[in-house]
Order: structure tokens, then C-alpha cells, then sequence
């Protein structure tokens, strides 16, 4: 089958006389019949709510559909599944070892790399998001683990995911990325030979902007330490959460082909403005990576951002607070569109940002795009 019907399909009860969605199971407690079942029960079966009753397991199973991954390990948010992935990367004994991280990482990964990896003994060290294979003169020194993001969270960096995989996998280190503008849909890491692929399922997959989730994917010996990581440290979502984000990506595949057609409508629009000098939308003909998008991803989502020309950050601020339809807020990939002024931040050590002006970054939703223009229009001028 196609992956749109595996999608609608997956995580669903499989007997004939059943309800159509999985049930919604409230519980810690799986009681047994005896002391020999309780320990070792047999068949395998569920036995403490940590582990994932329904439709936990389900959900899990979806987005290893999606991902055509061996296992998925579900985290409490985005940031917790990007934290989960990098110290399940890490191996046994870190210390001495560098973590190579992208410049364009999401902020608060970057705080987690700067304050918590040196108690492991790691040290990070930021890398020009645009690097490519030349990143294997940085894994000369011994490396833990790779964090990409493609595209950049703000700035809309695209990485040569490919070639960074292949040389952090020759150079014995390990590699994760945040797959969050992809939702695991547009493009799939794993195939492109990241060991975790960590997801904010709480944007594009929950698109509902009602709770927050992550996951982690992986696939072979990355999978068996994900599976082994996860029960160590104890994580665990709300069965009501899962549930919402189970009925988010039943309908993932359609909201994320409205959100990208209309942010390429809308950024078409945009770069042809005059009071904006550039669109940074990886779609777009004018984007620096756009042919390595094009080989990598097959689709667009409805995030990404511009630069107002000679506009200060506090004129772009008084722009996004002009604007009706688009609200301000942290946040992306739900059904309402959003705007966020970017320039407060914006944190690099390795590339630094120039621009000729404030920088948007806009959330595309499933508004009708000719008001969403008209909006912007009327903000602009
Ligand atoms: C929002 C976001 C996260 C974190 O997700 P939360 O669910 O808010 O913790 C991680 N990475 C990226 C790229 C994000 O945009």
C-alpha cells in the first residue's frame, strides 16, 4: 500500500466487530492471576502502564510506519525527544569525546547541549549548518554524536543530511536529527542514514496546537539502545494525548499539502514585495539550498520566514502586531497561522546572522490563503 493509506490505517483495532479507533486506557496497574504470570507472563504481555497501553502502543506503531522504523520511543515533548535522542546517542563512556552540534539548532537544544553535556564529559562544538561532507575534517576529533536540523530552526539552513550521516557513521559517532519541518512525512532521515530521528510531534503531527509530544525513531542497533534508553528513563505520555496525536495523523498527509502550497503562494507573494529583500523558504527557486532541497525532500510544509528590508527588529515587532489573521506566538504546524518576530532569538557561535533587516517567521495554516495575503498585504503596508 501507499504510505498515505498505511497512515489512515495504522494503530487501528484489527478485529471486524470492534470500534473503528483504538480505546482510550487509563491505567498504571495491570493486575495478573498468579505470581508466575505477574513475573513471566506468557504469551508476552503488557504488564505496567509505563510500558504503553492503548493507544500508546498504537500511536508508536503509526509513526513507525511512518518512518519505517524499527522502534519508536514517544517523549513528552519536542525538546524532551531531542534531549532523549542525543543521550541515547551518547555511548557508554562520553567522556573527552566532542558533540558536534548545527548553528541552526532550536534554541533551547542548544542551552541543553551547552549545560548539560559537559557533565557528560562532552563538550559541544557548533557547526556551519551548510557544511556538508567537509564536516568530516571536524570528526577527526573523537566525536560522540552529530545533532542536525534541517531546515534550520528560523533561518531555514538545509543540511546535506546524506553526506553528514555518512561521515559521522565513518567516523564511529553517532548521529541525530530534529526532523520536526518534515513530520517524518516530506522526507525520511532514516533513509538518508541518521541513526534518531527526533520529531516535535506537538507542530505538525498533533496540528491542533491542544498539547504538546515527541518521538524518536530509529531503526537496527540504534533501535535495540533506543528501546533499552527509553525504559531506563522512565518516560511516559498521557493515553488522552496519544490519542489526539493519533487522530493528528490520520489527517497529516492533507493539512501539511494545504500548509505548503499556501506558504509557497505566500512566499511567492512575499519575495515579490518591496519592503522585503529575502524569502528564506528551501521551495523556493531563489533558496541557496534549493537543489539539494529538491533531492532530499519531497515537499514543503508552511513554516518558514523573511527579512524585511532596512526594517529594524522593533519595526518588524510592530509589523507582526498589525497583522489580524496571523497571531503572535511560539509555535507551528497547527491549523491557525502564526507569526513570530525572530530577532531576539537568533543565537550562532559558528556562522553569524547578517540581514538587511528584521526577521518573520511565519506558520502557514489552512486558513484561505487570500485572506492570509490580504493580511500580510495590509500589515506590509
Ligand atoms: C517546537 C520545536 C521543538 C520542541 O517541541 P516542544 O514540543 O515545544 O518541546 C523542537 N524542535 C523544533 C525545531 C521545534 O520547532
Amino acid at each position: 500500500m501507499k504510505r498515505d493509506t498505511r497512515l489512515i490505517h495504522s494503530g487501528q483495532p484489527r478485529r471486524s466487530d470492534d470500534l473503528v479507533n483504538p480505546p482510550i486506557e487509563r491505567a498504571s496497574t495491570v493486575v495478573a492471576p498468579s505470581t508466575a504470570e505477574l513475573y513471566n507472563p506468557t504469551p508476552p504481555r503488557r504488564h505496567y502502564g509505563r510500558g504503553g497501553l492503548s493507544p500508546n502502543t498504537e500511536l508508536r506503531d503509526a509513526i513507525a510506519q511512518l518512518y519505517e522504523a524499527d522502534h519508536v520511543a514517544l517523549a513528552q515533548s519536542g525538546l524532551a525527544s531531542v534531549i532523549l535522542a542525543l543521550r541515547t546517542a551518547l555511548p557508554d563512556q562520553p567522556s573527552g569525546l566532542q558533540a558536534l552540534i548545527t548553528d541552526s539548532a532550536y534554541g533551547p537544544v542548544r542551552r541543553f547541549c551547552d549545560e548539560e553535556l559537559p557533565r557528560y564529559g562532552v563538550t559541544p562544538v557548533y557547526y556551519d549548518p551548510r557544511i556538508g561532507a567537509d564536516i568530516a575534517r571536524l570528526l577527526e576529533q573523537p566525536t560522540a554524536v552529530v545533532l542536525l536540523e534541517a531546515p534550520g530552526s528560523l533561518t531555514f539552513e538545509v543540511q546535506d543530511i546524506a553526506a553528514i550521516a555518512r561521515a559521522a557513521r565513518d567516523a564511529g559517532a553517532a548521529s541525530v536529527i530534529d526532523d520536526t519541518w518534515s513530520a517524518g512525512l516530506l522526507m525520511n532521515p532514516l533513509e538518508l542514514g541518521v541513526d534518531y530521528a527526533a520529531q516535535a510531534l506537538t507542530k505538525y503531527v498533533g496540528g491542533h496546537s491542544d498539547f504538546l509530544m515527541g518521538a524518536v525513531a530509529a531503526r537496527g542497533d540504534a533501535a535495540a539502545r533506543l528501546k533499552d534508553k527509553d525504559v531506563l528513563f522512565g518516560g511516559h505520555v498521557s493515553p488522552d494525548d496519544a490519542y489526539l496525536c493519533l487522530r493528528g495523523l490520520r489527517t497529516l498527509s492533507l493539512r501539511i499539502e494545504r500548509s505548503g502550497a499556501s506558504g509557497l503562494a505566500i512566499a511567492r507573494q512575499l519575495e515579490a514585495h518591496p519592503k522585503v529583500s529575502r524569502v528564506l523558504h528551501p521551495g523556493l527557486e531563489s533558496h541557496p539550498d534549493h537543489a539539494l532541497f529538491n533531492r532530499q525532500f519531497s515537499g514543503s510544509s508552511g513554516c518558514f520566514a523573511f527579512v524585511l528590508d532596512g526594517v529594524d527588529a522593533r519595526a518588524g515587532e510592530a509589523i507582526a502586531e498589525a497583522l489580524h489573521l496571523f497571531r503572535l506566538g511560539f509555535s507551528w504546524g497547527g491549523y491557525e497561522s502564526l507569526i513570530l518576530p525572530c530577532d531576539r532569538q537568533i543565537r550562532r557561535t559558528a556562522v553569524p546572522w547578517n540581514a538587511e533587516g528584521a526577521l518573520l517567521r511565519l506558520s502557514v495554516g489552512l486558513e484561505d490563503v487570500d485572506d492570509l495575503w490580504a493580511d500580510l498585504a495590509q500589515a506590509l503596508g
